[in-house]
């Protein structure tokens, strides 16, 4: 068994760690925008599409892709079901549940950041939790506060009230009080990312009655075939003693 781990996430990070320590034939995959140490072989940067992908593939002598990456990366998991399909090979989607509203949670859905900027209303003082490359619409909407966290800074432009923090997850509770006390917040934007790196913030939106403005993950991705570390293992551990397991869309 040789697999192409295409990663970005912490569990695409813990799985490697996993497939090293029992021995597994793995490379890693990233895009090059997330920096962070993986277990074993790492390759770095796009494919070119999804004929660079299939090369990829077949030149490598990879007898299975495993899509650890991003809910949000919506153009890489098409790619590789395509690609694993071109190349005859099984493909395997480790996708981390989205988080679901609870009593007392004021959440309003939105399908893109584009929708997600038009429903703050003139005033709000809004946390944004969308990455650098999310912030762009939200710069239109002048009459709003900004308060951005990222790990990236990203270009504000000429928005007369933007406030950029950078800084890495995960992030408690106590961190996200005192962040939203300093800056007033009143709304919280965040595309729904799932995992607990991150929750916290919904925890603390949740007890201030600070209404959520969750954006939906992108429609049209491969359904997950495990939700967890632990369970792809299992499907990984089940193909490498038996068949293949098939698939997709
Ligand atoms: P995307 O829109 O799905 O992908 C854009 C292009 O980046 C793909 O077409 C592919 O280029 C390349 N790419 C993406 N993931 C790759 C990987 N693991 N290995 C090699 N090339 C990859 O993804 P994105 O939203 O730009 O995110 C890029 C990476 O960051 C993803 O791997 C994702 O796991 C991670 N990430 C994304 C987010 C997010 O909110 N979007 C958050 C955290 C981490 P080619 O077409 O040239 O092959």
């Amino acid at each position: 068994m040789r697999i192409l781990l295409l990663g970005g996430t912490m569990e695409a990070k813990a799985l490697a760690e996993r497939l090293s320590r029992d021995g597994v034939d793995t490379l890693t995959s990233l895009a090059g925008r997330v920096s962070a140490q993986y277990e074993g072989k790492v390759r770095i940067g796009g494919f070119g599409g999804v004929a660079g992908l299939v090369r990829t593939i077949t030149e490598g002598a990879f007898t299975v892709v495993v899509d650890a990456t991003h809910p949000f990366a919506a153009r890489i998991s098409p790619n590789a079901v395509s690609a694993s399909e071109r190349a005859g090979v099984p493909y395997l989607r480790l996708e981390r549940p989205a988080w679901m509203p609870v009593a007392g949670d004021d959440w309003r859905s939105v399908s893109d950041l584009e929708e997600a900027a038009a429903e703050l209303p003139a005033g709000a003082r809004a946390f944004l939790a969308v990455g650098a490359g999310g912030v762009e619409p939200f710069l239109r909407r002048t009459d709003v506060s900004l308060t951005i966290r990222v790990i990236k800074t990203p270009d504000t432009g000429a928005h007369p009230c933007a406030h950029v923090v950078s800084a890495r997850g995960p992030f408690q509770a106590v961190d996200e009080r005192i962040l939203w006390d300093r800056h007033g917040i009143d709304w919280l934007v965040t595309k729904n990312a799932g995992g607990s790196a991150t929750l916290p913030k919904l925890m603390v939106a949740r007890e201030r009655g600070v209404p959520v403005i969750m954006v939906d993950r992108p429609r049209g991705q491969p359904k997950p075939d495990a939700t967890t570390v632990d369970e792809a293992m299992a499907i990984i551990a089940h193909h490498r003693s038996a068949t293949a397991f098939g698939r997709k869309m």
